[in-house]
């Protein structure tokens, strides 16, 4: 089959390669989709000798697809069926994995798409445990609910009890910065599970009606003087919770100055950014944390919401012959919806 693949490092490109089959335990999916991530473009641009992966492996850590067939042992799937395909592969043993904690396995560094064969092909062979039935779902419409949509669920449910507990005496608040693939499901959550009044800010003027869309209340434009303006809008007590999906330098000071005292910062980007930590900043108990990715039980609901129809799904679709456009369009800021390559 053909597939996308690092080929080497900074040198993406097709190659051939035998379609797996899937062994005792497994399922074969037939890709549908698969979401391009803003993690890719790391993968895409870094030089050798910095990420701890062999080439070369498949692209691609967003899939859903079709079940085409069933190894020795399953059968609670049949063929045909629409199947969302979690990012990584848990051992299942180790002491994360036996916490539930299934996304902070020691083999996390390793996933599908990255540093182990992904989606971007015909084909992926899967552990049972690995897949989440879509049902009536749209596998290419669904498939980045598996991280963008899962990500920042996990990030979320972390900050809920922040927001529930301020919600018992007043009106919570809630920062959203940058609502392009994962901040965008990251409104939707909020608006979905807790009170919060939620703002989202962006460097993309067309985020803005797009977040007012999706259920933000108010809508900043990111760049100079962010925080001070974040703070204007936020008011003196500070914002319960931070998400932070792009995490430059001044976005993770803007995150840091305004968390209120008890609220929680999340830094899911990857800007590689810095910030001054100091008595007093952040404010006193507020929780920083750093969450990687969701627990495959996260997924499940996550797959639960969106098939209950409560979850809008923003697309752009992409044939396989496209993919590197796909990326470019990515990289360039430029997309309209999640890109999802059909292969
Ligand atoms: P994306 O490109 O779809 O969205 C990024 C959004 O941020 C866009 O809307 C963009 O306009 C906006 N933006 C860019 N620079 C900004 C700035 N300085 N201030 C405010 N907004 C800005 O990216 P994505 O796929 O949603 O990924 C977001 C980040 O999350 C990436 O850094 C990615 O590597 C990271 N990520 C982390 C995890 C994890 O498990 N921690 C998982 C997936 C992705
Ligand atoms: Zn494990």
């Amino acid at each position: 089959m053909r597939a996308y693949r690092l080929l080497d490092w900074q040198q993406p490109g097709f190659a051939d390669v035998p379609v797996p089959e899937p062994g005792p335990g497994h399922v074969l999916v037939r890709v549908a989709g698969v979401g391009l991530c803003h993690s890719d473009v790391l993968f895409l641009e870094s030089p050798g000798g910095v990420l701890p992966y062999d080439l070369p492996f498949t692209l691609g850590h967003e899939i859903a697809g079709w079940v085409d067939d069933v190894g020795a042992g399953v059968n609670d799937v049949a063929i045909g069926d629409a199947v969302a395909v979690a990012c990584m592969s848990p051992c299942w043993e180790c002491r994360w994995c036996r916490q539930g904690a299934d996304n902070y396995c020691v083999n996390t560094w390793k996933g599908r798409g990255f540093g182990a064969d992904g989606g971007l092909a015909s084909h992926i062979a899967v552990d049972r445990r690995e897949i989440v039935p879509l049902g009536d779902l749209d596998p290419r419409l669904a498939a980045p609910l598996t991280d963008a949509g899962a990500t920042s669920y996990h990030a979320v449910q972390r900050v809920r009890p922040k927001l529930d507990a301020a919600a018992a005496v007043t009106r919570p608040t809630a920062v959203v910065i940058g609502v392009g693939g994962l901040g965008s499901y990251a409104v939707q959550w909020l608006k979905l599970q807790t009170q919060a009044r939620v703002i989202a800010v962006d460097a993309r003027e067309e985020r803005f009606d797009i977040a007012r869309g999706l259920g933000a209340d108010d809508v900043i434009a990111a760049g100079e003087g962010l925080s001070r303006r974040l703070s204007e809008v936020v008011g003196g007590d500070g914002a319960d919770a931070v998400l932070d999906f792009v995490g430059t330098d001044k976005t993770l000071n803007a995150a840091l100055r305004n968390a209120a005292k008890m609220g929680a910062i999340a830094l899911v980007g990857a800007g590689m950014g810095t910030a001054q930590v100091r008595y007093g900043q952040p404010a006193h108990d507020c929780d920083v944390f750093n969450p990687q990715g969701a627990r495959i039980a996260e997924l499940h609901e996550v797959i639960d919401f969106a098939r209950a129809g409560k979850v809008k799904i923003e697309v752009e679709q992409f044939a396989f012959d496209d993919v590197a456009d796909a990326y470019q369009r990515l990289q360039a800021g430029t997309l309209n919806g999640r890109a999802v390559v059909t292969p």
